[in-house]
């Protein structure tokens, strides 16, 4: 087990009284550690596609009269940008993470919502490649937490699901509902399941136990052709535990994959209870 960190404050309360307050920092430790290793990381991963950028746009200059060669370093310089686009895209997923508010303002949050911005989060990358997003199940659902860490994760899944896949397949996003009962043992209540499943290369039975992992990578330079860094899953499944919730995959290898997640479910937002800030002015 991983030794638990906590922090320790003593306050006097009168001459013959302390306070003392231990605090389980463990959580915010691994986040933390999380951050330092990214921002090591992405400095790296991110002078590549830049210098690429740079590099190719001289190219393009200096081929002004070579149509041909011309196109060929704009399809590069696409690719870069894509891949410069996913890290800032990974940069933002890991602030939203650390973001406290989660534990002080749960709201409740729309799945449909949810859903339509991870769609379009990667639907420049599925119109590339002609790969068909769709959605089903039930419409309406709601989870409680924070917004901008469950939009994240889903993001994740979703343009996991685009990346891993080959050129005109198929992304399912279903949702349902299930009771305590079925989902035994995993939280009190009733859980909304959402699932992403894709018709790509499939996780090996040996690294569906590691892609949650920070950093794994099952290939580490397809991975980083499409602008991965590793950290995706983590942050899925660090979301869905922060949440009281649990991330699970499911895969044939060269078949595809499913990565469930199950989450408390929440209540829709009533009249009366505005859910923006400056409600109560008005
Ligand atoms: P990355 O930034 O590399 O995508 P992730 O943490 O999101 O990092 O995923 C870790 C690894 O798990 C990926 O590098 C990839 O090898 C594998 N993986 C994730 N999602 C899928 C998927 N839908 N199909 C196949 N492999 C996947």
């Amino acid at each position: 087990a991983e030794p638990l960190a906590v922090s320790v404050r003593v306050a006097p309360l009168g001459s013959r009284l302390v306070l003392v307050l231990v605090e389980d920092q463990t959580e915010r430790r691994r986040v933390e550690a999380v951050r330092r290793d990214f921002v090591a990381n992405v400095s790296h991963e991110l002078k590549t596609p830049v210098g690429a950028l740079s590099l190719l746009s001289e190219a393009v200059v200096d081929a002004s009269d070579d149509p041909e060669a011309v196109q060929r370093f704009a399809g590069r310089m696409q690719v870069e940008a894509a891949r410069l686009a996913s890290l800032v895209q990974e940069i933002i997923d890991l602030s939203r993470v650390q973001d406290d508010r989660l534990m002080i303002d749960p709201e409740p949050v729309a799945v449909d919502e949810l859903i339509a911005e991870a769609i379009d989060r990667c639907r420049q990358q599925a119109a590339a490649k002609q790969i068909l997003i769709a959605a089903g199940g039930i419409a309406g659902l709601y989870l409680h937490g924070n917004r901008g860490q469950l939009a994240a994760a889903l993001g994740n899944l979703v343009e996991n699901a685009v990346n891993y896949s080959p050129p005109r397949t198929r992304v399912a996003i279903a949702t349902r509902r299930i009771s305590s009962a079925a989902a035994l043992g995993e939280a009190d209540g009733e859980l909304i399941e959402i699932s992403v499943t894709d018709q790509g290369i499939g996780i090996s039975e040996k690294d569906r136990e590691r892609v949650f992992e920070r950093f794994y990578r099952v290939d580490p330079a397809r991975s980083r052709a499409t602008g991965g860094t590793g950290l995706g899953l983590s942050i899925v499944k660090h979301v869905a535990a922060s949440h009281g919730g649990t991330v699970s995959v499911w895969s044939v290898e060269g078949q595809g994959s499913t990565f469930t997640v199950r989450l408390p479910a929440g209540q829709a937002p009533t009249e009366d209870e505005p859910d923006d800030e400056f409600g109560d002015e008005f």
